[in-house]
């Protein structure tokens, strides 16, 4: 043997002091403000409340206080109220098996009195009078008569007051303010029937009424432009019921802000879910960007653990593959039907409001907060559902008017109703992946035998990886055998690449061959045939930078016009933007 073990200072193992314990069992519950008020929130819910209203002070740092209009508690359950592991939701292990309440564990209340100063009052529908009882770490005090509505009333004050080691980890108010908002605002979208209104320093942020259905909840969330372009999701399977709506991809983001599943109106945070999603969009999303979605599921309680994690926002599902071949179809559907155009209003609409500053007129374009703090600017009426999209522009209407090709990339193209700019490069992108899944959904892909092989240095790793798969990757019509242990020779291409850049398709199939590696196992070339046919057509198509004749466009034009979508290219970059004739009376003050 090297060297000897460290020596180890000998220790003696003890119990934790039972405070400690109840502090470090409280952290797994409540990490920052927003926890509490996620957990406070729930209970309002459970307890069958129409109203609840939050108010912060401070991020919810200083006071978070929840005021519910539910059923409330009696004199004998706000004993036991912050008491760890005491819930009246469950009452024997079978029942974790069907979980229908969203709290279920005992942990939230007795976690908050644990590492704050906490408050609880609270009044039965039929009692005269209402019960306070205080918490304040750990030290639970006794019940006394209080005044009030019926309901209750919890406030958590000084969050982490006595864990120092916790507390520097909390934010700029600011900071914990948004999340804060951020868990409000997903439980508000998760159920209809509930009200909400939430508060921070006396200005009140956000609000809903308990009769708005989800796609007015999303307009008053998220403004209406999300709201009117939102294409609905419906789909069933045996107990399997998916709703909600999906938003065109142009309307993407960087961040998964506005995509929120709600399972059994649990807002949820799972991965399988979020999968599904982004399988949906598949072949329609710039690189990196987060769909935005709001997807209700509901399904037998049995079928799902929710018991995976103190803060249940993790999930599993018992029947995972048939529930996302379930999911992804219905997706995918929903998604087909946005309304995929880049309207040309937006640009018209920049350039009026920059004439419209230069000039002093017009409104000031103010910077806008925050998120988090921007007040509703104007009250939206919140009546029937806004008409579905009119496309006035249908994707199949033939080919007709005069075409016009502008700096050998542009196409403009008369359509009814106003005319559209087409990037020639992003539509002979789409066209020519769309051509290659059909040919190989109906396994005729055409191969282009090289005249002479062409030789490739690779790594042997690379090299094996790749001969191994040789079969499969034949299916798709790249044919590549081993040279040497590091040489690949490529003997064969898809007869619709044009102008393919051998080396860069055959780097990217590695490359994707290599993403789907999962831990130690293998990636299967068949899972993703798909995803190299994809980079293919990026690395090959021609029309950047090619004069085209009028048959030539036309041509490429219909070709894209018989796709279920050629709105976007393969990265989700648009391939046209549409001007209707009222984008050009408003840009020329005609009205
Ligand atoms: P859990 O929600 O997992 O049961 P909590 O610690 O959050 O655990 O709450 C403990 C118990 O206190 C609940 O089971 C419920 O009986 C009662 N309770 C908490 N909040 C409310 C409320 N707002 N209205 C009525 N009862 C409540
Ligand atoms: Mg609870």
């Amino acid at each position: 043997m090297g060297s000897p073990n460290p020596v180890q200072p000998k220790t003696r193992i003890a119990l934790l002091p039972e405070r400690v314990r109840d502090q470090i069992a409280a952290g797994e519950v409540i990490e920052r403000p927003a926890s509490a008020v996620k957990e406070l929130v729930e209970n309002a819910i459970d307890a069958g409340a129409a109203h609840v209203a939050i108010d912060l002070e401070e991020g919810g740092t200083k006071l978070l206080r929840v005021t519910d209009d539910g059923s409330g508690m009696s004199r004998e359950d706000l004993e036991l109220a912050f008491v760890a592991h005491a819930t009246s939701k469950l009452f024997d292990v079978s029942d974790l098996e069907h979980i229908a309440s969203l709290g279920f564990r005992g942990e939230a209340l007795a976690s908050m009195g644990a590492i704050a100063r906490c408050s609880l009052y609270s009044r039965e529908r039929a009692a005269e009078i209402g019960w306070r009882i205080v918490d304040e770490g750990g030290a639970i005090g006794e019940p006394v008569e209080a005044g009030g509505p019926i309901g209750t009333i919890v406030e958590v004050r000084d969050v982490f007051y006595n864990v120092p080691a916790r507390r520097r980890f909390l934010r700029r108010a600011s900071a914990e303010l948004a999340r804060c908002l951020d868990g409000i605002q997903r439980i508000a979208l998760s159920r209809d029937g509930v009200g909400f209104v939430a508060t921070h320093d006396g200005r009140r942020l956000f609000d809903v009424d308990a009769e708005m259905n989800l796609r007015a909840r999303v307009r008053r969330t998220f403004g209406t432009e999300i709201a009117e372009t939102l294409v609905e999701v419906e789909a069933r399977c045996g107990d399997l019921v998916l709703s909600g709506f999906v938003a065109p991809p142009r309307l993407a983001r960087s961040d998964s802000s506005r995509q929120m599943w709600f399972l059994n109106s649990r807002p949820v945070r799972d991965k399988v879910l979020l999968r599904a999603l982004k399988e949906g969009y598949r072949g329609r999303l710039f690189e990196g960007r987060q769909p935005v979605a709001f997807l209700r599921l509901s399904m037998d309680p049995a079928r799902v653990d929710v018991n995976v994690h103190p803060t249940k926002s993790e999930v599993r599902f018992r029947d995972e593959r048939g529930m996302f071949g379930f999911l992804v179809e219905a997706l995918r559907r929903a998604v087909a039907r946005t309304d995929m155009a880049t309207p040309g209003a937006k640009l018209v609409d920049c350039a009026i409001a920059r004439e419209e500053i230069a000039s002093g007129g017009g409104e000031p374009i103010l910077f806008p907060a925050p998120r988090s703090f921007e007040p509703r600017s104007r009250p939206q009426p919140e009546a029937a559902p806004p008409p579905a999209v009119v496309r006035e522009v249908p994707g199949s209407a033939p080919i007709s008017g005069r075409l016009l090709q502008i700096a050998r990339t542009y196409i403009v193209c008369e359509v009814a109703g106003g005319f559209e700019i087409v990037d020639q490069h992003a539509l002979h992108e789409r066209v020519t992946f769309e051509s290659l899944l059909a040919d190989l959904r109906a396994s005729r892909i055409e191969v282009q035998r090289l005249l002479v092989p062409e030789l490739l240095e690779l790594s042997p790793a690379e090299v094996e990886l790749l001969a191994e798969r040789a079969a499969a990757l034949a299916k798709i019509g790249i044919e590549v055998e081993r040279f040497g242990p590091k040489t690949l020779a490529i003997r064969g291409l898809p007869a619709r690449l044009q102008r393919p850049r051998t080396e860069a398709i055959v780097r990217d199939t590695i490359a994707v061959l290599e993403a789907a590696r999962t831990g130690d196992r293998d990636p299967a070339a068949e899972d993703v045939l798909e995803e190299v046919l994809h980079r293919a057509a990026c690395r090959s198509s021609v029309m950047a930078g090619d004069v085209l004749s009028e048959a030539e466009m036309r041509s490429l034009l219909e070709r894209g016009a018989d796709l279920e979508s050629d709105q976007t290219c393969v990265h989700g970059r648009p391939t046209r933007v549409r001007f209707t004739l009222a984008d050009l009376e408003r840009a020329f003050h005609r009205r």
